[in-house]
């Protein structure tokens, strides 16, 4: 017989964000020290605080998971790097080493990839902002041209008449996934048909080779369910394309947007615990496209641009308290020489945060301030630390996308970028910069180069 479940008493407790709960607030137990047996304080030495650094052996481990999850499950899987999540030129090389072609959302990106020796016709081109020239460029390439909006669609055409090429092209698909709010400001609604419509007017015009589909429902999806949803729809579309116009499609492009490990503000629990794994992801996906009905030998390739997840834990920022103070309630505040500027995230994550060095383990809730003389430059609203000395080292984890291409130069001058490689040696893949670097498109007219004070 079945053993009756022991009976657990319910608990109802109000949940205040920022103060403890029934789960406690996490807190750090051991000091970083060292980042792939590259030491800290060495690090820190060498390069200066704060400093960026991108861990090689992570980079590569997380690709070669990401593909092994994938082509583990579907037969025909091309990663392409998104270049906007960290475009270093030596970050996007390593992904281009384990086999990654490049997505790019603008004409710079684009450029990019083609100086790193991307073979153009291994670029995806997508973004709402391409000009004739940007497409041009695109066009003699051979590139895949991943339309937005129908504006485009009649330049593409248009362009194709005249450059006398037939572009190859994608349109770029929003859909209702069941996550909500909906990202419908890019590409054709799905459900509205103006995706169809724009698949009518591609094959209508003759002009282009429409190739693929692609979709990009959202970032930091924390659901894996929806991107099962977005293949299903996905696939259903370019099994009418093949029933209505006799076209295989080559590709259905599932964009990116898996979450990664850092935690969203406002969660209840930390990101590492709720991060669906990138097999979860995989698992979705291919189910959805092997079950939508393609003959075996006619199944899509699997395209996919994932960024955040695959460089998000290979990048830390080291950082050094400045001072300490007490607000006027009573609260600890610790100031660190690195703010909002250089670590955009923070807008939008609760950042784990290590000290370097042994500590006590005295703890106390502290607010975590940059170094800006601005009200908005905080690190952390509220953090469980072993309080820190001046001169104390920290490591912030999972800043390897979007900080180093979103920052902002304000203030002062950027921090320099180290890559600790596979041997655990660092190499500077961005120096600091130089207030040379920041002045380097001033001009100022004559009648402005002198006075007298
Ligand atoms: C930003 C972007 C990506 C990468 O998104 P992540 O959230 O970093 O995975 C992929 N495709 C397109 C079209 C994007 O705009």
């Amino acid at each position: 017989m079945a053993q009756k479940k022991q009976y657990e008493r319910p608990i109802i407790k109000p949940l205040n964000t920022g103060l403890m709960n029934k789960f406690g607030t996490k807190t750090e137990y051991a000091p970083v020290k060292m980042i792939d047996g590259a030491y800290v304080k060495d690090l820190i030495k060498e390069y200066g605080s704060p400093l960026f650094v991108l861990s090689e052996r992570k980079i590569r481990e997380n690709i070669r998971n990401a593909k092994r999850a994938f082509e583990t499950r579907y037969p025909k899987v091309q990663f392409a790097w998104s270049y906007k999540t960290n475009y270093l030129n030596a970050v996007c090389n390593i992904f281009h080493q384990e086999g990654s072609w490049g997505e790019v959302v603008s004409i710079f990106e684009y450029k990019k990839a083609i100086k790193n020796g991307v073979p153009p016709e291994k670029i995806l081109f997508n973004g709402p902002d391409k000009t004739d020239d940007d497409l041009t460029i695109a066009i003699n390439n051979n590139s895949c041209i991943h339309i937005d909006h129908l504006d485009e669609l009649y330049r593409v055409i248009e362009l194709a008449g005249e450059l006398h090429k037939k572009p190859r092209v994608a349109i770029r698909v929003n859909m209702d996934t069941g996550i909500y709010p909906m990202w419908d400001r890019f590409g054709f609604n799905y459900e509205n048909g103006q995706a169809w419509d724009a698949i009518n007017k591609i094959i209508a015009s003759g002009k282009l080779d429409l190739v693929g589909l692609h979709a990009h429902i959202g970032t930091f999806m924390l659901s894996a369910k929806a991107y099962g949803v977005a293949a299903s729809k996905l696939a259903d579309l370019a099994l009418s394309v093949k029933r209505m116009f006799g076209i295989k499609l080559t590709y259905i492009d599932l964009g990116g947007g898996f979450a990664s490990k850092n935690t969203l503000k406002g969660s209840f629990q930390i990101g590492a615990d709720v991060t669906p794994e990138i097999s979860d992801y995989a698992e979705e996906i291919s189910t959805a496209l092997l079950n939508a009905g393609f003959p075996t030998e006619d199944l899509p390739y699997l395209y996919l641009e994932t960024g955040r997840a695959l460089v998000d834990d290979a990048g830390f920022l080291l950082g050094t308290v400045i001072s300490n103070k007490r607000l006027s309630d009573g609260r600890r505040a610790t100031i660190m020489d690195f703010g909002v500027n250089i670590l955009f995230t923070s807008f939008w994550y609760d950042h784990k945060i290590s000290p370097a060095q042994d500590f006590s383990h005295h703890t106390e809730e502290s607010v975590l301030y940059g170094p800006l003389c601005m009200n908005i430059d905080v690190v952390r609203e509220n953090v469980t630390l072993p309080p820190l000395m001046a001169g104390d080292q920290v490591v912030v984890h999972y800043v390897g996308a979007y900080n180093i291409t979103q920052s902002m130069q304000f203030i002062s001058t950027r921090p320099a970028v180290v890559l600790v490689d596979m041997k655990g040696t660092p190499h500077v893949i961005k120096r600091k910069e130089t207030i040379e670097d920041v002045e380097l498109g001033e001009k100022i007219p004559d009648y402005l180069e002198k006075f007298e004070l």
